[in-house]
């Protein structure tokens, strides 16, 4: 499997006067160069921006209390919303140089939280450890992973929040607070709140995380059809430790990736002989101007790209390019036996708009069966419009959060997570607008129309629009960043701050 290419992502440099700022607050002036920032996908920039990397706690506090301009914390920038982004005459905080673990005892791990996911899953591996959540890619912040509320699949694990047992947060209103899940009263609804934070608080310094031991996991990958899916989805979902599905649009093809801790097996092959990816590598010499050769030396995700950019808003052309992709995923059936950071992280494809729902699937008073149902409706919705989607639409589970603001709220609950995808196979400025228009349009109004129906709310890095109603995210706001120096845009529309 490989990992994303994050190659367009935001490249951080420090342009203040570091050594001056560790010792004094006044020194905290921005340099004259700027920074251009920009997400994975390209689809959001933010251009003459000062980025400060502060190395200490104590330049993090003196830089926000030396500074009365917005405050805004950016991560790796890898949000596909350009949540982080700054608006201009901002004070752009980045932890990269706060980027150590603090301590690492009694499977709590203490690290600040500009360190990736992918540099602290390298150094917890050298004392057998491990992240108990691991979403599809690891070259996110600590800071950006809590921030959102990230999540892998599994109906038993949490997202990344869940397992947050206390955090240190600069915050321009109060200076430095800790707050930890074992406060009570108010300071516990502080953390409860503040915790899934999306930037507007302040910064975060640092966060006490639950660890487990390292595992290895024998990965199943197998197609089933749309009503063996739905009719197993709650065995599936019961039996795996991690569990996702990816539903391919217009085919009768749902691939399963289920996966258990193992201790080492023999690996019986499921797939046919041959090359998996041939049914793809077909349809793009019939029909692509690319080199033969140049073909066989493409991966999946670049084929799918390839093969989409043909005609990409054609549905007629997309149904024939996802057909060749449900071959290849029964083709592709399969073991896999590895590390859960080698298996859980996974390929999502080229440059993309994504939108990701979250809804409750147990208690809450919503049915059994909700998550399948979901899918069906949205499937029909899809094909009956004709909509040019290409696969895959990749539904997942987590268990819930005590965070109010993770779209996974609520402890006792278990909650289904679905993304619609549309690529953005091309640099054509114009395809790219017109790739955005139907996916910020039609797609998107048709992800939501059917997720109000289930009460869900959208993955918080994958938001575009729309406003949320949040009095007590906004009290609290307010209260520890009474000037609204933390916004940006995005809040300024979300949030109305
Ligand atoms: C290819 C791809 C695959 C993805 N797969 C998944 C997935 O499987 N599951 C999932 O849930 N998400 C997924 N995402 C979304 C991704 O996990 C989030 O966008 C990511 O966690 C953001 O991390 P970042 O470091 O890039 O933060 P940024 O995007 O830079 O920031 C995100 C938010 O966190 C805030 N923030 C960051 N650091 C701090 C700090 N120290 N203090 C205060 N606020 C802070 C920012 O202000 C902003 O509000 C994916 C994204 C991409 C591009």
């Amino acid at each position: 499997m490989s990992l994303i290419p994050v190659t367009t992502a935001l490249t951080v440099v420090y342009v203040g006067d570091r050594d001056a700022l560790m010792e004094d607050s006044s020194s905290a002036c921005p340099s004259s160069d700027s920074e251009t920032l920009q997400n994975w996908s390209g689809t959001h920039s933010s251009d003459s921006i000062k980025v400060y990397s502060p190395s200490t706690l104590s330049s993090l506090k003196s830089l926000l209390s030396s500074t009365t301009s917005k405050v805004r914390c950016v991560g790796s920038g890898l949000s596909p919303n350009g949540l982080s982004f700054p608006s201009s005459s901002t004070t752009c905080v980045n932890l990269s140089d706060l980027n150590t673990i603090l301590n690492l005892e009694n499977n709590i791990v203490e690290v600040e939280a500009g360190m990736t996911v992918h540099d602290l899953l390298v150094e917890l591996s050298k004392s057998n450890l491990t992240l108990p959540v691991l979403a599809s890619i690891s070259e996110q912040t600590v800071g950006g992973f809590v921030n959102v509320s990230a999540h892998g699949t599994g109906i038993g694990v949490g997202p990344i929040d869940a397992f947050v047992e206390s955090f240190k947060i600069v915050t321009p209103g109060f200076g430095l607070l800790e707050l930890a899940r074992t406060d009570s009263g108010y300071q516990r609804k502080l953390f409860d709140i503040m915790l899934v934070g999306l930037g507007c608080f302040g910064v975060v310094y640092s966060y006490k995380i639950k660890v487990v031991s390292s595992y290895n996991l024998l990965q199943k990958q197998f197609v089933l059809t749309r009503k063996e899916a739905v009719a197993r989805m709650e065995e599936l979902k019961k039996d795996y430790k991690h569990m996702r599905m990816m539903w391919v649009p217009y085919e009768d093809c749902v691939v399963v990736v289920a996966s258990n801790p193992s201790d080492g097996v023999e690996l019986p092959k499921l797939g046919v002989d041959g090359d998996p990816l041939e049914p793809m590598k077909r349809l793009l010499k019939e029909k692509g101007s690319q080199d033969s050769k140049l073909v066989d030396g493409l991966g999946m995700g670049e084929l799918r790209d390839e093969l989409l950019n043909i005609d990409v808003l054609n549905p007629e052309w997309v149904k024939k390019v996802n057909a060749a992709e449900a071959r290849f995923w029964k083709n592709n059936s399969g073991y896999v036996y590895d590390s859960n950071s080698k298996l859980l992280n996974f390929d999502c494809g080229g440059q993309q708009h994504v939108l990701e729902l979250c809804f409750e699937t147990t208690a809450g008073g919503v049915k059994q069966g909700a998550d399948a149902e979901f899918m069906l409706r949205l499937l029909q919705e899809i094909e009956s419009a004709g909509l040019p989607a290409p696969g895959p639409i990749e539904q997942r589970w987590s268990a819930g959060s005590s965070a109010t603001m993770s779209p996974a709220f609520g402890e006792d609950g278990d909650f289904c997570w679905v993304g619609g995808i549309m690529y953005l196979t091309t640099d054509d400025a114009e395809i790219r607008n017109k790739i955005t228009d139907t996916f910020s349009g039609t797609y998107s109004d048709l992800m939501l129309k059917v997720g109000k129906g289930f009460g869900a709310k959208t993955h918080w890095a994958k938001r575009e629009s729309g406003t949320v109603e949040a009095d007590e995210f906004n009290q609290i706001r307010k209260l520890v960043d009474p000037e609204g120096r933390c916004g940006n845009e995005w809040t300024a529309k979300v949030f109305g701050f």
